[in-house]
């Protein structure tokens, strides 16, 4: 937990954002070009330099948190590219995120209807139980043809949040598969492996999880996929609702920390905040338990996989919170290039984000809309008939905007790819 002494300006003393983290911008302004707003709106306020100049004045007290503000706040993704770019090493994400939270304690908003939008997603999406209560109903609409109707008559179109989140869901809901709690590792034993499932990986993408585990059994790993495993908490701590996020932290802490060597996510989002627990918990079991986190990719790249071929072109996208958050790059590109038959096509602007940044598609549909239409035109240029992305936000905001363009393009985590190439001894 982040504390001073004072009142910090505009801020609360508690969780304030750091001062030393405010300062430490010199204005240069290298990261502009990479910021995704600062690109499409060409507003100083909508840049990283911008956004770190208003919480200072609110930190400093030359600024009040004021509706303006936070709008300029609201619409960052939240995607870390301007920490990548920054040669100063401002904690951008640890600063929006703190200053997210003065927001939302003192109710400061931009918009009502997005803030409405944001209350549901953190009421479901963090929250297997109504998730999964929730499927049956999807189910319904899209098999009664209702979707069909709803999105023919284009009685969604004024209300463009709504219309986003009927565009993302995926065309077929698959059930939650449901793991064994014990899968036997196979080969030279290389440990214990818990394994995160995840909230919306769980339900819309069980093969990914699926393909996880396999994968990581024949890579040598007992993996134990512990019951009642609830929410990592990303999202809101996105959302600047710390005291949640950290009683989700602790909570998930219990259930998968107990006796293990590792702890595998394979969604970029949950995997980056679960390595920042030791940040906002402040503990050393929280530190410690950040430190036996691995996305599934770095984990994989130091096993010798049995891959048969494979004709594929592929491209890959990184995913903001694997890139920037996390720093993996190398891992999923070196594992595509192991899998013969395999041409894997560079993408520009790889790690651009591509507007789906957590619930962001759902309170932002227009800004996350043309970063979309960008990421698709840039993907379209490979030719490649398979993008890879390891966040299952990234999957259904590509696949979403490939099926508007129509585009046949197969969105996929590197893990279903590796899965489908991997040849059981
Ligand atoms: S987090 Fe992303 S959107 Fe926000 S300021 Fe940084 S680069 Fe721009
Ligand atoms: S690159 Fe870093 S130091 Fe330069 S303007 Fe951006 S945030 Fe500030």
């Amino acid at each position: 937990m982040i504390t001073s002494p004072v009142r910090q300006g505009a801020f609360d003393v508690v969780d304030a954002p750091s001062m030393d983290g405010l300062r430490a911008c010199v204005h240069c302004g290298i990261c502009l070009p990479q910021c995704p707003t600062y690109r499409v709106l060409g507003e100083e306020m909508d840049s990283p330099r911008g956004r770190v100049y208003l919480m200072r004045a609110a930190a400093e007290g030359r600024a009040e948190l004021t509706p303006g503000l936070a709008r300029h706040l609201d619409l960052c993704l939240g995607c870390r590219a301007c920490e990548t770019a920054c040669p100063s090493g401002v904690p951008f994400g640890q600063l929006l995120e703190a200053t997210r939270a003065q927001l939302d304690r003192k109710r400061v908003r931009a918009r009502e209807s997005a803030h409405a939008m944001l209350e549901w997603a953190l009421s479901i999406f963090p929250h297997p139980d109504r998730l999964g209560a929730l499927l049956w109903p999807l189910r319904l609409y899209q098999a009664s043809g209702l979707r069909k109707l709803v999105r023919a008559s284009g009685i969604l179109a004024p209300f463009k949040r709504l219309q986003a989140m009927d565009a993302l869901l995926p065309r077929v809901l698959p059930g939650a598969s449901s793991l064994p709690e014990l899968i036997p590792a196979r080969g030279r034993a290389r440990g214990r492996a818990a394994l995160l499932t995840g909230c919306v990986q769980r339900f819309f993408f069980p093969e990914i999880n699926l393909a996880t585990a396999r994968l990581l059994s024949a890579a040598g790993w007992e993996v134990v996929v512990p019951r009642g495993q609830g929410c990592c908490g990303a999202l809101h701590l996105h959302a600047g609702r710390l005291d949640e996020f950290r009683a989700m932290a602790r909570s998930l802490m219990a259930a998968l920390g107990r006796d293990v060597d590792i702890v595998v996510t394979n969604a970029a989002g949950c995997g980056s905040a679960l390595k920042e627990y030791g940040h906002w918990l402040g503990d050393g079991g929280a530190e410690r338990f950040a430190g036996l986190v691995k996305d599934i990719s770095e984990v994989l790249v130091d096993a010798d996989l049995p891959l048969g071929e494979l004709r594929e072109t592929v491209t890959y996208h990184d995913a903001c919170h694997l890139a920037h958050g996390q720093k993996v790059r190398a891992q999923p590109r070196e594992l595509l290039r192991r899998i013969p038959g395999v041409t894997l096509v560079e993408l520009t602007d790889s790690d651009l984000c591509c507007g789906s940044a957590g619930v962001y598609n759902l309170l932002e549909p227009e800004m996350a809309a043309e970063l979309g239409r960008r990421k698709l035109e840039r993907i379209r240029e490979t030719g490649a008939r398979i993008v890879a992305a390891g966040n299952p936000g990234c999957i259904m905001q590509i696949s979403q905007q490939a099926l508007e363009a129509g585009l046949a393009l197969e969105v996929m985590h590197p893990v279903t790819l590796l899965s489908r190439a991997l040849r059981e001894p």
